[in-house]
């Protein structure tokens, strides 16, 4: 089995890829600051982190706040963006991570801050990399929250691929690559080969911990106190139907996991695009000063939110025409063009962002069922 730290090596990729695949490279490879430069005199966030392994770093971003900021081109341990919030009495911590290495770097970082008790560990989604580092925290005897769907959908998937072979697993997409059409179809086929297989290894390689604490939707939202810090975990459908974001109202400052990223496509595997763009149009509505800690990428403010919109609408706005011009799936699919401001965002892969996007866009737009747990 390949060293999980190491994936795959960025000379023997690039090799292998082609002009296409080297811009998706490219984007994937970019080390980016951990903070968007609109915040750079934003007094909440320390100017230096209290812990950086490279593949994450930690900072305070305000009165008991600290956010972990993944950097994948350092690694991809951590992945996702996570955090800790302490108050007087007790600590939550937000996210699981791709691996223990994530996972355990930011309990150690916290127990640097603090010896107080850890409340919970709570999980933004079911997504493998916000949950697979799980099991550090189940070690250390610290309860796992979640919404009370993801252990459902973690089981229905993951143990699943955990039973297969890559190879068993990639068939039906190496079909399709193999059967596309056009160089381009070739090219967005590849990526998402590339995209399962970055999900099924680190999945095949972890022992699952799920959540054992489960929150109830229907209860949302849900303070939490700290002592002297309220956390205010809320429900939204967007990403996932099982997201979870957490608020400190007092301070402006919201732990959104992937309902928000940036300078990636929106990754929309088992999303809900209508109301994915609603849930982005209500943190629009949050104070002008909130800060967001996203699951992927920079520390950002609004204008966060309003980019993450604004690509949304381009993809929707570009599905429509090929729509009313009675353009079909698939082909809209592949007519989608990215627009400039958008050529150094990162691919998860092309059907699993775009693609998927205008799929359920005419899914339902057309009235048809759209199947969201599908990987094949
Ligand atoms: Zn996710």
């Amino acid at each position: 089995m390949n060293n999980p730290s190491k994936p795959f090596s960025r000379r023997s990729f690039l090799a292998g890829a082609s002009t296409l695949g080297a811009l998706y490279a490219s984007s994937k490879f970019a080390s980016i600051p951990a903070l968007a430069e609109t915040l750079a005199d934003d007094p909440r966030i320390a100017k230096q982190p209290i812990a950086d392994k490279g593949f994450a770093s930690i900072r305070k971003i305000g009165d008991g706040l600290y956010a972990t900021i993944a950097d994948r081109s350092k690694g991809l341990q951590a992945r996702c963006n996570g955090g800790f919030l302490i108050g007087r009495d007790a600590a939550v911590m937000v996210e699981g991570f791709q691996t223990t290495t994530g996972a355990a770097f930011q309990l150690e970082t916290l127990r640097t801050v603090t010896q107080l008790p850890v409340r919970a560990a709570i999980n933004t989604h079911w997504h493998f990399d916000h949950t697979l580092g799980n099991s550090v925290y189940g070690g250390a005897a610290i309860p796992i929250w979640a919404h009370a769907d993801v252990p459902a959908r973690m089981s229905a998937v993951y143990p699943k691929w955990q039973g297969e072979e890559l190879s068993t697993f990639l068939a039906p997409w190496e079909k399709r690559a193999a059967e596309a059409k056009t160089d381009t179809q070739r090219e967005h086929a590849k990526s998402d080969i590339e995209g399962l297989t970055g999900m099924f290894k680190p999945v095949s390689e972890t022992v699952l911990a799920l959540p054992n604490h489960a929150l109830d939707p229907a209860k949302m939202p849900i303070k939490v106190d700290l002592g002297g810090l309220t956390v205010v975990i809320d429900s939204y459908i967007g990403h996932t139907d099982t997201d979870l974001i957490f608020r400190v109202p007092e301070q402006n400052v919201v732990y959104t996991g992937d309902l928000l990223t940036g300078g990636q496509y929106p990754v929309n595997i088992n999303g809900y695009p209508t109301r994915w763009r609603a849930t982005l149009a209500n943190f629009a509505t949050f104070d002008k000063n909130t800060l967001f800690v996203p699951g992927h990428g920079q520390l950002m403010g609004q204008e966060g939110v309003a980019e993450m919109r604004s690509c949304f609408d381009d993809i929707a706005e570009q599905a429509e025409k090929s729509y009313k011009a009675g353009v079909p799936v698939e082909e809209a699919v592949e007519r989608y063009v990215v627009p400039d401001r958008y050529k150094n965002y990162r691919q998860f892969s092309w059907g699993f962002t775009i693609g998927r996007t205008i799929e359920q866009l005419y899914a339902e737009w057309s009235g048809k069922p759209v199947h969201i747990l599908n990987y094949s």
